[in-house]
C-alpha cells in the first residue's frame, strides 16, 4: 500500500484511506488518555500490544460467527479494516460492578451482575460521553429501537464468547466497551478495538486487588507497571491461542 490519506486521528489510533476503498488502515499509537482526555501519557509499546490483542480477539469472535471489521494485521502497529459508519454509541457490558457502576450505585467493587449489564452511552465527547436510555437514544434519535435490540444481543453473545475466552487463560473480564458499525449493506459490525484499553482485566493468579489489575486502570489509578500489565493479557492470549 503506497501513497494514503489521514481521515481521522483519534486518541489512541490514527485510521488511513488506501489506495482500494474497501479497506481503511487502523495504526495503534502508544499515546494514552483518561478521563475524557483530562489525563494524558503513553505507555510503550501499548499501540502494538493492541493492535496483536485486537487482532487475536476479532479472529476468536469471527471464528465463532460474530462479524468484524477485521481483514488483516499486516505489520505489529497496523490493521487493515472494512469502512464502516459508526453507531454513535458505546455498547459497555460489565460481568462485575466496577468503575462508574460503582461511583453512580453504590455497588461495592467486584459485585457479580447476573445477568451481565448492557448499557449504552452516546459517543459524544462535547457531552462527555453521558448514560443513555432508550427512550432518550429514541429522542435524540441515534439508532433505531431494531439497531438497540441488535447491538445489545451481538453485545452478549460477544461477552459470552470473551468471558469463556479469558477465563481460559486465567483472565477475569470484569468489563468492556465495544463500538459498532454498518457495512455500505447496512449490516451491523463490530468496530474499533477490544484491548487492555477498553477491557478491566484481572488477573486471577493474584488476590491483591492493585496487582490483579492487568487494563487501563493501571494508568487511570497510577498503579505503575503498567506495559507489563498489558503486555502479560497479551501473553496470556498467546500461549492459549491454537
Ligand atoms: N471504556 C472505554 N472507553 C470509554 C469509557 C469506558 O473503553 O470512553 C471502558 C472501560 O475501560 C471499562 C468499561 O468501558 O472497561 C466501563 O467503563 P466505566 O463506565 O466504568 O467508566 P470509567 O470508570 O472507566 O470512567
Amino acid at each position: 500500500m503506497a501513497e494514503r490519506k489521514k481521515l481521522y486521528e483519534g486518541k489512541a489510533k490514527i485510521l488511513y484511506a488506501t489506495e482500494d476503498p474497501a479497506v481503511l488502515v487502523t495504526y495503534f499509537k502508544d499515546d494514552a488518555t483518561a478521563f475524557n482526555a483530562q489525563k494524558r501519557g503513553t505507555i510503550a509499546n501499548k499501540g502494538c500490544i493492541n493492535n496483536a490483542v485486537s487482532t487475536h480477539l476479532f479472529k476468536l469472535l469471527e471464528a465463532q460467527g460474530v462479524t468484524t471489521h477485521w481483514i488483516a494485521s499486516p505489520n505489529e502497529r497496523e490493521m487493515w479494516v472494512k469502512p464502516v459508519t459508526i453507531v454513535p454509541l458505546e455498547v459497555v457490558v460489565r460481568n462485575l460492578a466496577a468503575g462508574s457502576l460503582c461511583r453512580q450505585t453504590g455497588l461495592a467493587l467486584g459485585t457479580p451482575l447476573t445477568p451481565p449489564l448492557v448499557e449504552f452511552y452516546y459517543k459524544n465527547d462535547d457531552l462527555g460521553d453521558p448514560l443513555l436510555t432508550c427512550d432518550r437514544i429514541r429522542a435524540v434519535d441515534i439508532a433505531s429501537d431494531d439497531t438497540v435490540t441488535e447491538l445489545d444481543r451481538m453485545a452478549r453473545s460477544i461477552n459470552q464468547i470473551l468471558k469463556d475466552f479469558f477465563n481460559s487463560c486465567s483472565i477475569t473480564l470484569v468489563d468492556f466497551k465495544l463500538e459498532f458499525g454498518t457495512l455500505a449493506d447496512g449490516t451491523l459490525v463490530l468496530a474499533d478495538e477490544i484491548s487492555p484499553d477498553t477491557c478491566r482485566l484481572w488477573n486471577q493468579e493474584e488476590t491483591d486487588e492493585s496487582r490483579r489489575v492487568m487494563d487501563k486502570d493501571r494508568f487511570r489509578q497510577d498503579l505503575g507497571d503498567v506495559e507489563s500489565g498489558y503486555q502479560q493479557v497479551l501473553d496470556r492470549i498467546l500461549a492459549h491461542t491454537n
